[in-house]
């Protein structure tokens, strides 16, 4: 599904730090994998290019054994729009726009019917346990419903690769142990899935766990046989 090469990133701005280290990767489809690592080690800059959303400084990623580097910017936006679902720590719901109206968005700009839109926002609400919900504005749900809801969105283009950035970092425990079996439960619907912690207890939940620190990845933690 996705294989990173020798991937490196260096950005241009600020001081020009290397943050990811020939990073080789590879993720199969249907796998679910956790990325453990410290803050400011790589990991959303790791996501980002997983997400066709940032290209490596030198390296090659493929996505669906697709080089991104040689497709151009609409395709990669269509592959985007089509493959990936993302979903982030802080939910990015439009707060003036009711739960529905938030999950049909992605379809909007797909340029889907409006009818459909709604049977297929509504579907995925009620796979996450929002259909009560699809009329409140962001604002009167819970942290856990946003993030309920933010998932409906991201899964509402039945995309096959759902991207997770830290997304019980904003959540209490038992929410956030909420939000974790309802991705094991994507995943037993045959989707994949890379998540992104900086939680223990989580990866510790996941069939597979690769560390990153300091921009170089490792499949054994480098926290364990210190000292
Ligand atoms: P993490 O998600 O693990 O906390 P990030 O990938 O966000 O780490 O950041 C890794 C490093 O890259 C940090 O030192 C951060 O300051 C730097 N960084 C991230 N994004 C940018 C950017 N757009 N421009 C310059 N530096 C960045
Ligand atoms: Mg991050």
């Amino acid at each position: 599904m996705i294989r990173f090469e020798k991937v490196t990133k260096t950005y241009p701005t600020g001081d020009g730090l290397t943050v990811l280290h020939e990073v080789d990767l590879w993720i199969r489809p249907q796998e679910y994998v956790g990325i453990l690592g410290p803050s400011g080690s790589g990991k959303s800059t790791l996501l980002h290019m997983m997400g066709l959303l940032d290209k490596p400084t030198s390296g090659t990623v493929f996505l669906k054994d697709k080089d991104i580097s040689t497709l151009p910017d609409d395709e990669l936006s269509l592959l985007r729009g089509r493959s990936i679902g993302f979903v982030f720590q802080s939910f990015y719901l439009i707060s003036q726009l009711s739960i529905l109206e938030n999950v049909e968005l992605p379809l909007f700009y797909q340029k889907v019917p409006h009818q459909e839109r709604r049977e297929r926002a509504y579907a995925v609400l009620k796979d996450v346990g929002l259909e009560h919900r699809t009329s409140h504005l962001p604002t009167q749900l819970s942290g856990g419903e946003c993030q309920r809801a933010a998932i409906a969105r991201a899964l509402v283009t039945n995309p096959d690769l759902l991207l997770a950035d830290e997304p019980t970092g904003n959540l209490d425990s038992k929410t956030g142990s909420e939000i974790i079996s309802l991705f094991s439960a994507l995943h037993d619907t045959g989707r994949t899935i890379v998540m992104i912690t900086h939680d223990q207890s989580i990866a510790a939940k996941l069939p597979r766990v690769t560390y990153i620190y300091d921009g170089r990845m490792s499949d054994e933690n480098p926290a364990e046989g210190k000292g």
